[in-house]
């Protein structure tokens, strides 16, 4: 069976393709095509890279229509050095991640009308992300016409939060107008904690784990039993940790202060929140760990604090996930941040040596996924390669 996993961002595209027909179906395989199309670098064009057979070709194509650009990256799987198939008729099915699924959406499902109606509908939940994955489906419809389509929801994994957990205490009627908290990053949270119960040669079942997502977005999740019990990230992507270029939680009441002392409007602080804060905002200088942590080593002082309050915070809600797991067995890091930055891992885990978590003394990044905790820790730490468009492809062959 032949997976074209899609996923569609505002300013980018990544997809590639997987072919289940060899093989070990347990195992992580190679893709035979990866392909990326990149909006952001120069105005009016479209970056596209794609490797596949052994090639690799990058091309900057004068595309500003993202159906077309898709159309383009897709032929190069049939056309071309790149080429790896046939035709496309060799696709079976199509998996989408789509950001969010609402209420309605707490397991993967196959494409229709009603499914399109419903990621539409939630659009306002998720302004910057929706849009983009119902234009990747429909792009995708054009091109393959009725092959069927997968959405694999990144609020899925924690759709079965208890409902103190998912509630915000404000008045009532949020309630019934779901303003809840929906969480993200559910394929890779669910996907990491699987992977740990096979590391560790346990059943997910009887695990606790306490998953960090730390890449350009971050957050938790506290993973009950293979359930999704508790999250950082809450009604939007902006709740819970700091992050690369947003704030994480903030006191409400500084919102309030400054839309009546400065006149912000909803879309200043929507720029201030989520763009302009974070690791990029207190630093000044960027929103890439690397280069934060290069200026904090020189000696900048802004650098050092922006470095300071993302482990503050890290720490923190990272106690509180312990608390709601009620007990740890295993503290994962994953994406950019979480696997590859030992500093991160040694300075994210210090506090919680009370608990037995203890790390090695040597540690280093790896391109396998390794155990960091030492012989004598009585929890473990691992570092796991997150692998979320291989999670949205076993999705589409659990769903078909
Ligand atoms: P996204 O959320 O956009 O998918 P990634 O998961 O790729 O982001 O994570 C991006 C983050 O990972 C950036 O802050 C980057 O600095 C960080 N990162 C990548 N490599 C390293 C490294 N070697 N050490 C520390 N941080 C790293």
């Amino acid at each position: 069976m032949k997976i074209l996993v899609l996923n569609a961002g505002s300013s980018s595209h990544k997809s590639c393709l997987f072919d289940l027909s060899q093989g070990d179906v347990g195992a992580v395989p190679q893709p035979l095509w990866r392909a990326a199309l990149d909006w952001t670098h120069q105005p009016g064009k479209v970056e596209l890279s794609a490797s596949g057979g052994g090639e690799t070709i990058q091309q900057v194509l004068p595309i500003t229509d993202k159906a077309k650009g898709l159309k383009a990256m897709v032929n190069t799987l049939v056309d071309g050095p790149t080429q790896v198939l046939e035709g496309l008729a060799a696709i079976d099915v199509v998996g989408h991640r789509v950001v969010h699924g609402g209420r309605e959406y707490i397991d993967s499902v196959r494409i229709d009308d009603r499914v399109k109606a419903a990621i539409e509908r939630l659009i306002p939940l998720a302004p910057a992300h929706n849009p983009a994955n119902l234009q990747g489906i429909e792009a995708l419809e054009d091109i393959l016409g009725d092959r069927p389509q997968v959405a694999v929801f990144d609020t899925a994994f924690h759709a079965r939060m208890p409902e103190a957990a998912a509630t915000y205490p404000g008045p009532h009627a949020w309630v019934e107008q779901g303003i809840r908290r929906y969480g993200f990053h559910g394929i890779s949270h669910q996907y990491v904690a699987q992977r740990t119960a096979d590391m560790m040669n346990c059943d997910l079942a009887e695990l606790k784990i306490l998953t960090c997502h730390l890449g350009n977005g971050c957050s938790l999740a506290a993973v009950k039993g293979g359930i999704s019990v508790d999250t950082t990230m809450g009604f939007t992507p902006l709740d819970g940790l700091m992050m690369g270029s947003r704030s994480g939680s903030v006191d409400p009441g500084i919102l309030i202060y400054l839309m009546r002392q400065e006149g912000y409007s909803a879309d200043q602080l929507d720029r201030l929140l989520n763009k302009e804060s974070g690791l990029q905002g207190l630093s000044g200088q960027s929103n890439d760990m690397r280069s934060v942590v290069e200026a904090m080593e020189g000696g900048n002082p802004q650098a050092q604090l922006a470095f300071d309050t993302f482990i503050h915070r890290l720490r923190r809600e990272m106690g509180g996930m312990v608390a709601s797991l009620g007990g740890l067995d295993a503290v994962v890091f994953t994406a950019g941040i979480g696997e590859n930055s030992p500093l991160v891992w040694q300075q994210a885990c210090a506090p919680f040596e009370f608990l037995g978590l203890r790390l090695r003394s040597d540690l280093t990044r790896s391109k396998e996924d390794q155990d960091i905790a030492s012989d004598n820790s009585r929890v473990r730490s691992l570092v796991i390669h997150t692998q979320e468009e291989w999670a949205i492809a076993q999705a589409c062959l659990a769903l078909l």
